[in-house]
């Protein structure tokens, strides 16, 4: 913009500004996105930390992948027909370039890219990744769902489709529900079989559908010809009867999809982990093969709320690599809803430290102490020694107020006399009991104590 346009448009915003009241000039936030205040912000950082903690010991590597993606990524893993592509991605397009992008609404097909772009096809493999951040859906926004949502990911890429994966996916999912106290998490699989079972099953889906087509939705009519499986994802009341009696895919998949998904089981079964064979659970993406499955909470009074609501979920899809052009690589994915987690903690009250207490706080009396203060909690920094203060008040009773209220173990007092001589005067908040410790002598000191 031009020194010329930038005065003017400042002139054209005064003169409207005129007219608004107050309160509209106000910008508020997108609908379904939302600002993350001190406690919100901690308690993400928390899940991520953790989640970053799991990684490490079950030997992900984290990468992180552009929000923006061509639109084309997701077109061609979901189908352009997908809901996500047609209802639910955001579009964006730079100005003065034709270039069509997206906003990422899942990490699946970014990992992917990544993957094969940056050449992790020729390492040894298993290739395990983790990736984290926000992502973008135009859903409707309710309980657990935003249009800017945040999830953990792990994916891994490997040369055979070994049902191990699958179960090492859904156990670590499991472990970072169980670090944040949420322990009646319900695994729901399911296996919906390969290229070479599939088929055959929708085609006993789409003609048992077709038979009842007066008894389901008005949607379920429309997807039929379109996208079969997705009419068992239909949580329309008209349709739970019709879902019922549906045919399983589990009694139509071939002796390979049914050796792997038995050995899945196994493994959980091995490690303890509850699951459920949930028949009608499809999952909502076009390139899912095999073991499908979703993290839901135990069906009871307390968790009603959470009820529809899945935790996370994610599955096998062993031809999305080759679609991309690169050889074939088998692999799985899970996708973690943190905000659901989030909102799960808070709903329940659970207590997650987000931060570590507050141990120390340093009173000062007089100028002489304030500005010595400064240089004194550098020094105690360089030591590592975390320590509150209030330099900006001046009376001691507001001061001791505040390190009563934080509840710290040890109250630092820097009198005038102590700041002449370079002492301070360590309290020990419980006891009463007082040390004069030369200034020298402090950080060594305090981390005794502590
Ligand atoms: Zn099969
Ligand atoms: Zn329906």
């Amino acid at each position: 913009m031009s020194q010329k346009n930038i005065a003017a448009s400042q002139k054209a915003s005064q003169t409207k500004g005129k007219n608004k009241s107050a309160k509209d000039k106000r910008v508020h936030s997108v609908k379904g996105m939302r600002d993350f205040l001190e406690n919100d912000q901690l308690l993400l950082e928390k899940i991520f930390d953790t989640f970053k903690e799991l990684t490490r010991f079950y030997n992900y590597r984290l990468i992180s992948t552009p929000i923006v993606e061509p639109l084309e990524l997701f077109e061609r893993s979901n189908g352009e027909q997908s809901d996500i592509v047609q209802k639910e991605m955001y579009q964006v397009k730079a100005r003065g370039s034709s270039k069509k992008l997206g906003l990422r609404p899942e990490f699946t097909p970014s990992a992917v890219r990544a993957y094969i772009e940056n050449g992790l096809t020729h390492q040894p493999h298993p290739v395990k990744l983790a990736l984290y951040g926000p992502l973008f859906r135009h859903d409707k926004p309710q309980l657990g769902r935003y249009r800017q949502f945040h999830q953990a990911d792990l994916e891994i890429f490997s040369t055979k489709n070994n049902p191990l994966y699958d179960a090492q996916i859904i156990l670590a999912s499991y472990r970072l529900f169980e670090a944040f106290k949420i322990n009646d998490v319900i695994i729901q699989i399911n296996s919906i079989g390969c290229k070479a079972c599939r088929p055959n099953y929708v085609k006993q889906l789409a003609e048992y559908y077709k038979k009842n087509k007066k008894s389901a939705c008005e949607d379920c009519k429309d997807r039929l010809p379109k996208n079969t499986l997705r009419l068992l994802d239909c949580k329309k009341e008209k349709c739970q009867e019709l879902k019922s009696s549906v045919p399983m895919s589990l009694e139509h998949l071939c002796v390979e999809c049914k050796t792997h998904f038995k050995s899945v089981l196994e493994f959980l079964e091995e490690l303890g982990l509850p699951y459920n064979l949930n028949h009608t659970l499809v999952r909502g993406l076009d390139y899912y093969s095999k073991t499908v499955f979703e993290f839901t909470l135990e069906k009871t009074d307390a968790n009603e709320k959470f009820q529809n609501l899945s935790l996370g979920g994610g599955g096998r899809y062993d031809y999305l690599v080759e679609h991309f052009g690169a050889r074939h690589t088998p692999a799985v994915g899970v996708a973690l809803g943190v905000d659901r987690i989030m909102d799960l903690i808070k709903e329940r009250k659970l207590s997650i430290t987000v931060r570590p207490k507050d141990k120390i706080f340093l009173i000062h009396i007089g100028e002489l102490a304030k500005r010595k203060s400064l240089p004194l909690i550098e020094e105690l920094r360089k030591s590592k020694i975390q320590i509150r203060e209030a330099l900006g008040k001046e009376s001691l009773a507001a001061q001791l107020k505040i390190a009563d209220k934080l509840g710290v173990k040890i109250a630092l007092i820097f009198g005038q006399k102590e700041a002449f001589e370079d002492s301070v005067i360590i309290r020990d908040m419980k006891t009463g009991a007082q040390e004069t410790v030369p200034l020298a002598k402090i950080a060594k000191v305090l981390k005794k104590r502590l």
